[in-house]
């Protein structure tokens, strides 16, 4: 399996809690590597673009308010089936149905202030590695 990428943001709930070096600590665990991070506050319209794939969703507006109600910590992690891998690290979107070990069975707060975003393919992870960062900033 080759090197790849991924896009991974450590959300509000969880920058609020205090919880960045935390969730870094199990995301290199994993043995993937940080290759890029940036603490960041989200306006409306960046939020809006970054998860407008579920813009006719029930629960779009609430969640880019979520996601704009405090920083957040976009980075890119790097690593064997970096995409894959990432995704098993953080469990599943619910936490009350995320497996023992995972970022959201031990820090998610709810379905929605769930502590962690994941791309879900390579592709996704191109795209919003581009929105995110500049070449310069990512440093394997
Ligand atoms: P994932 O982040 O696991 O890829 P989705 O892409 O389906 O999950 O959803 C994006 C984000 O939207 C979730 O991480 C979560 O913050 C929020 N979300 C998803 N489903 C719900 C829901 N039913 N109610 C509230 N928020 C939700
Ligand atoms: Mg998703």
């Amino acid at each position: 399996m080759a090197i790849e990428r991924t896009f991974s943001i450590i959300k509000p709930d969880a920058t609020k809690r205090n919880l960045t070096g935390a969730i870094n600590a199990v995301i290199e665990k994993a043995g993937l590597r940080i290759v890029a991070q940036k603490r960041v506050k989200w306006s409306n319209a960046q939020a809006e673009a970054f998860y407008g794939v579920h813009k006719e969703r029930p629960f779009f507006k609430d969640l880019v308010s979520f996601m704009i109600s405090g920083p957040v910590v976009v980075q890119v992690l790097e690593g064997e089936n970096a995409v894959a891998k990432y995704r098993d690290v953080m469990g599943a979107t619910n936490p009350a149905n995320a497996a023992p070990g995972t970022i959201r069975k031990e820090f998610a707060e709810s379905i929605e202030a769930n502590s962690v975003h994941g791309s879900d393919s390579a592709d996704n992870a191109k795209i919003e590695i581009g929105q995110n960062f500049t070449d310069a900033e990512i440093v394997g």
